[in-house]
Parts: structure tokens; sequence; C-alpha cells
């Protein structure tokens, strides 16, 4: 511990012990924190610019100064990231090792990549990331996870924190450590925190054993039956396709990043699965699964279709034709969380020029499709 000088700032710390909570209003009262900000490593984002309520909403969950900290630096885009080195002109490559994403933003790390979906999801808060998810939104939000009782409440709010942390620690050990962790192992670990920290400063309370929902796997189609996964991906206007052809062992025999142009993710979809079809034809298969996370795409295609918009018409009927050529065909919804290598397929196109077809043993799709075939994303509909 650090004694600190709050004798001129308007919020000391009342017994001069150096607290995260001191430093914050050290930081926030003193007028030339945009100069020190700027100057230091750590953000573009001053501390004083981080909402006062993001910061109340930080201090007052159940969790421990450490986890504080994080919180509070990740949403003044005080932590490295890829985005962030790249911003700073550091020799990196800035796109997500996991999942391929062209910018490693906080907000990707922590909610938006298929691995955070996946770990959120599975979680006992059951969690769905909107598109484009803010961390600050979450924090702001982060009330309604609040359930029946006071304890319940608190415990859920103080997990959302333990599974930020997690996030961060795993794909730092990743990195440095070369430690592949899964969603699964990721949310045992946030779980067994957050149950500590509620024992260790509120030993009346029991461990915290929050209701599970009914797991659900990524699986593949019985042999002979071939699975085809498609996805599409808008990011700054440039569109991206996706596609994986899966045995009925799980193992990929084509994965492929097309870039497209689209106006809609709609559309993008129609066109997904489109050129899905043609390559699965192209490999001379008979049976087919075909899943995607739209479900408004599918129902193009289900026993009482709905009609397609009129802008569609020709994709949706181009898509038919291709449909009945093949043996066996169904289109099937699944969840975005076990969509993740169509998915990331799909993002990696839109940083593309060309079609590329991915060699099978690239190392961020190897670690997709272990977490596609082995984590348990849990979905509740
Ligand atoms: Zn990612």
């Amino acid at each position: 511990m650090e004694r600190v000088s709050t004798a001129a700032d308007k919020n000391p710390s009342k017994n001069g012990l150096f607290t995260v909570k001191s430093a914050y209003h050290l930081l926030c009262n003193r007028k030339d924190i945009g100069t020190r900000a700027t100057a230091s490593s750590s953000s573009d984002i001053t501390p004083s610019q981080v909402l006062d309520e993001v910061w109340k909403k930080i201090w007052s969950c159940s969790s421990t100064p450490r986890i504080h900290n994080f919180l509070w630096r990740s949403c003044a885009n005080g932590v490295a990231t890829g985005e962030a080195l790249a911003r700073r002109k550091a020799q990196i490559d800035p796109s997500c090792f996991r999942c391929g994403h062209p910018s490693e933003s906080i907000n990707h790390i922590l909610l938006d990549c298929p691995f955070a979906r996946a770990t959120w999801c599975g979680s006992p808060l059951s969690y769905i990331p909107p598109q484009a998810p803010q961390l600050t939104q979450l924090i702001l939000q982060w009330n309604r996870f609040r359930t029946t009782t006071k304890k319940e409440g608190r415990e859920s709010v103080g997990l959302i924190g333990f599974i930020c942390w997690s996030l961060w620690r795993s794909k730092n050990e990743a990195i440095f450590k070369g430690r592949i962790r899964s969603p699964e192992e990721v949310i045992r670990e946030a779980n067994l925190q957050a149950s500590d920290f509620q024992l260790l400063f509120f030993p009346s309370l029991r461990r915290c054993d929050l209701p599970q929902a009914p797991p659900i796997y990524w699986s593949p189609a019985p042999n002979p039956t071939m699975k085809l996964n498609t996805d599409a991906s808008l990011n700054n206007e440039r569109g991206g396709l996706g596609l994986v052809l899966r045995n009925y062992q799980g193992r990929p025999t084509k994965a492929c990043s097309i870039p497209a142009t689209f106006t809609s993710s709609l559309e993008g979809e129609a066109l997904a699965l489109r050129v899905g079809l043609l390559h699965s034809i192209a490999e001379c298969v008979d049976d087919l699964v075909a899943e995607m996370d739209c479900k408004e795409l599918v129902n193009f295609f289900s026993n009482n279709p709905t009609p397609p918009p009129i802008p569609l018409f020709n994709v949706i009927a181009d898509i038919k034709h291709p449909i009945s050529s093949f043996r066996s065909c169904t289109v099937l919804f699944i969840p975005r969380e076990i969509n993740s290598m169509a998915d990331s397929l799909a993002r990696k196109a839109t940083s593309l020029t060309c079609e590329t077809t991915m060699p099978l043993s690239t190392p961020w799709l190897s670690s997709l499709r272990n977490q596609d075939t082995l984590c348990w994303a849990r979905y509740t509909k």
C-alpha cells in the first residue's frame, strides 16, 4: 500500500491509503489529466471521460479491487488490445487470434468474439450479447441481471466482472503461454472466483448454485451426410461470406472466405447459403444438412415457407434450384454461438480481395473447430 497525498483533492481517501477509488477521484480532479493520459501508454480516452455512471456501477458491484480496476481500464480503452496497439503504430497484427476478426478491440474480446459469446451463453447468466456489443452498455444495464433476491442479484452482477476478467486472462495465457482454454474452463474459473469472493466477504452465504439450463452442442451429421455451415458479415460496408463443409466426424473438408457485395444481412446470409450449396455440389455431396444462424432465411425453406421479400426473390429462387439437386437436403437454424467457424470465415472475408480456400491446418480454424464441437454453448430461446 502506498500513501497518497489527497489534501488538495475534492474526494480524498479518508485514511490516506491508496485505493483504486481514491486514484480515480485523484485523476478525475486533475486539470492536466488529458495530457497525462495521452502521454501514458494506457489510453486515448481519459478516465474522466468514462461516464460517472459507469464508474459508480463498477465500484458498487460485488467484486475485488483488481476487477474494479480492470473494468474501469477496459471502459477507458486502457488495456493493450490489438486495436489499441495498432492505433499506437505498434508493428503487430491487430486481428483477433481466435476468430480472425480484423480488429481486436476490448468489446470484441470480452463480448463479440465467438469464444466470448459461447462463454456468456454457457454461463449461469445465459447472456447473449447484442450485435456490436459494448462493455459500457453492459455495465450501465447490468441491473437487469438482478433477479428475485438481493443475494442472487449481487452474485449475478458480480459474476459479470469475474467472467470479463477470466476472458481477458484466457486470451493472454493463450498468446503468451500457449495455453488454450475452452469457454467451459473460463466459465468454471469465473464461477469459482465469484463463489470464493462471496464466501470470503459474505461468510453467512452458501456457495452460489444458480440453476443451469441444458447445454447444446454443434454435432456432425451421421455418415454419409455432410454438414454445411454458412454465415455472412458486414464490416464498414465490406461484405464477406463464410462456409465450412464438415464430414460425419466433424472434420472440415472445405473452408472458404469469400468477399461479396450485399446491402442487408439477410441478403448476405442468402448469398452465403447459395455459394455453400454450389461448393457442396462441386464436392460431389449427395446428402446435406445446411445450418445457419438466420431464422428468417431458414423460414423460406421450411415446410410452410414464408414468401421472401421482393428484392430477395431471385436469390431465394436461385437457392431452391441447387437444393433440389441433392439426394437429400435440409436447411436448419442453429444459434450463432455454435456457428462460430462459418462466422469467423465470413468476418475474415471482409478483409480479403478474392475468394480464399483456407488451409484446413490454419491454427485459428482448428481452434474454432474445437470450440464448435467441444464447447457447451448453452442457449435459451
Ligand atoms: Zn475473435
